[in-house]
C-alpha cells in the first residue's frame, strides 16, 4: 500500500514523501482523520530535543494523538473508527524477537509496571512515523474501536487521558478524606484533574489545582479548588498524600521543590512534566519524609478501553471541550501542516490544537 507522507526533515520544514507498506498479517491499514498537536510535537519542530535526539530521529512523521477510520483489516470492518495507540510494545511489533511479553522486557513481564515503559517500544512520532500520512500501517492490538456515543473530537483526548488515568490509577489514598494537589494549570494539568475526579471521584473539596495564571486556573473552578501560587503561598495547614506534578520545562524546579515542601511524609509524588534539562531537586527532605517519586510517561493499551468508556458520559465530555481551542487546521499538504505548526509555535494557546488529516 502507498501512503503520501508529510515528514518533518529538519526544524521547521516538513516535507511530503512517499512510504510503501508490505502487508503483515495482524495489522490494518487506517486513515488517520483528526489529530492534536502534542508539546512533544512541538519540540520536534522547533528544534528544542537535543541535537543528538534530532539527528537520529529526522525525518519522521509527527503527530501520535489521533484517530482514524479503517481501511482494510483482517479483523476490524470497514470504516470502523479506532483510536490510533501510539505505543507500541515490543511483543506486538517485533514478535519474532520478542514472541510473548514475558520475553520481551521487565516492564512487558509484570502488567504492573506497565508496557508503555517497554524498553523495546515503538512510538509514533518518537523515532517511527507519526499519523500525518495518507494510510497508517498499524497491528490491530494498538487499534481501539471508539463508542458510537463519543465524538470524535473527544476521542482525540484519549491519549492524553490515558497517561492522566496511568497516573491516577497509582493514587494511594491512606485516609478516606485526604486532599490531592495538582501542579499545572495547562492541558495536561487539566486533563489529570479532570481524569480524577472522574475515575477515582474526587470531590472538588478534596482536588487541589496549583498553577501561576488566574485565567487559566478559572477553568478548573467547577471540579477543583484552585490557588495561584505567584499571589498566595500555600497554607501552612494544607498538605497532601499524593501530588501531581504536571508543569515540566524550565519550571520543573520550581515545582518539584514546592511539592516536596508541602508532601505528607511518606507521600506519593506523581512526575508527568517532560524537561529537557536535569532538575536538581531537595534530596535532603525526600529523604527526611520518606517521599515516593513516580514518574509516568506514555500509556498502554489496555488504558484506552477504560477511558473511552469513561469518555461516554456527557459531564466528561462537557469537562474535557474545554481543552479543545476552536480553530481547526485542515492537512491537505506539507504548506498546512507548516502554517498549523507555526500558529502553535506562535500562540502560546491554552489547550490542544486539532488538525484535520485530508492527506491523499
Ligand atoms: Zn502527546
Ligand atoms: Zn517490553
Amino acid at each position: 500500500m502507498r501512503s503520501k507522507i508529510i515528514r518533518l526533515v529538519k526544524p521547521y520544514k516538513f516535507e511530503e514523501q512517499i512510504r510503501v507498506y508490505k502487508k503483515k498479517k495482524g495489522w490494518s491499514y487506517v486513515k488517520p482523520t483528526l489529530g492534536s498537536i502534542c508539546a512533544a510535537d512541538m519540540r520536534y519542530y522547533t528544534g528544542k530535543r537535543r541535537p543528538e535526539a534530532l539527528k537520529q530521529k529526522l525525518p519522521m512523521a509527527l503527530l501520535h494523538e489521533g484517530i482514524g477510520r479503517i481501511v482494510e483489516s483482517e479483523t476490524l470492518k470497514k470504516d470502523t473508527r479506532v483510536v490510533i495507540v501510539p505505543n507500541i510494545p515490543g511483543y506486538i511489533h517485533s514478535p519474532e524477537k520478542f514472541p510473548s511479553p514475558e520475553k520481551c522486557c521487565r516492564a512487558c513481564r509484570h502488567g504492573e509496571i506497565g508496557e508503555n515503559h517497554c524498553e523495546n517500544i515503538h512510538f509514533l512520532s518518537s523515532g517511527y512515523d507519526g499519523l500525518t500520512q495518507s494510510i497508517i500501517q498499524h497491528p490491530d492490538p494498538c487499534l481501539i474501536q471508539i463508542p458510537d456515543d463519543v465524538p470524535d473530537e473527544i476521542a482525540v483526548l484519549s491519549e492524553l487521558s490515558t497517561v492522566a488515568y496511568t497516573g491516577a490509577k497509582k493514587l494511594k489514598l491512606l485516609d478516606k478524606n485526604e486532599k490531592i494537589a495538582v501542579f499545572g494549570d495547562g492541558p495536561v494539568g487539566y486533563i489529570v484533574a479532570v481524569v480524577l475526579s472522574f475515575t477515582k471521584t474526587i470531590k472538588r473539596h478534596n482536588l487541589y489545582v496549583v498553577g501561576t495564571d488566574d485565567e487559566k486556573l478559572k477553568k478548573f473552578g467547577d471540579f477543583a479548588h484552585t490557588i495561584n501560587i505567584r499571589k498566595r503561598a500555600i497554607p501552612s495547614n494544607l498538605r497532601f498524600g499524593n501530588l501531581f506534578e504536571c508543569v515540566g520545562g524550565i519550571y520543573s524546579e520550581e515545582a518539584i521543590n514546592t511539592i516536596i515542601d508541602v508532601a505528607e511524609p511518606g507521600a506519593w509524588i506523581y512526575l508527568l512534566g517532560v524537561s529537557e534539562l536535569f532538575v536538581p531537586v531537595n534530596t535532603r527532605d525526600i529523604l527526611e519524609k520518606g517521599l515516593r517519586l513516580i514518574g509516568i510517561s506514555r500509556s498502554s493499551r489496555f488504558e484506552y478501553p477504560i477511558i473511552l468508556e469513561y469518555m461516554r458520559e456527557p459531564e466528561m465530555q462537557r469537562l474535557l471541550k474545554r481543552v479543545i481551542i476552536n480553530r481547526f487546521f485542515r492537512i491537505r499538504s506539507a504548506k498546512e501542516l507548516t502554517e498549523a505548526f507555526d500558529f502553535a509555535a506562535a500562540h502560546r494557546v491554552w489547550g490542544k490544537i486539532y488538525v484535520r488529516l485530508e492527506i491523499s
